[in-house]
């Protein structure tokens, strides 16, 4: 299980975290990413995704069960 942390602040909604996955990640009305509370991609994706950020808005870690 994962937890996922945007920065809206950060987030200037280049897309590269929905590109990467798109099961997650999508942009809301302010063109801000948001997190799906169910993620439809897997762990590697997921992370693959929050580090394509290039502006570093994406936090994952590990949630405790
Ligand atoms: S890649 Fe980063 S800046 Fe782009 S939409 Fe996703 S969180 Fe926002």
């Amino acid at each position: 299980m994962l937890s996922i942390e945007i920065d809206r602040a950060a987030c200037q909604g280049e897309k590269a975290c929905v590109k990467r996955a798109p099961r997650t990640f999508s942009l809301d009305r302010e063109r801000k990413a948001i997190a799906s509370s169910e993620p439809g991609d897997d762990e590697a994706t997921i992370r693959a995704a929050a580090q394509a950020c290039p502006h570093f808005a994406i936090t994952v870690r590990a949630r405790e069960p």
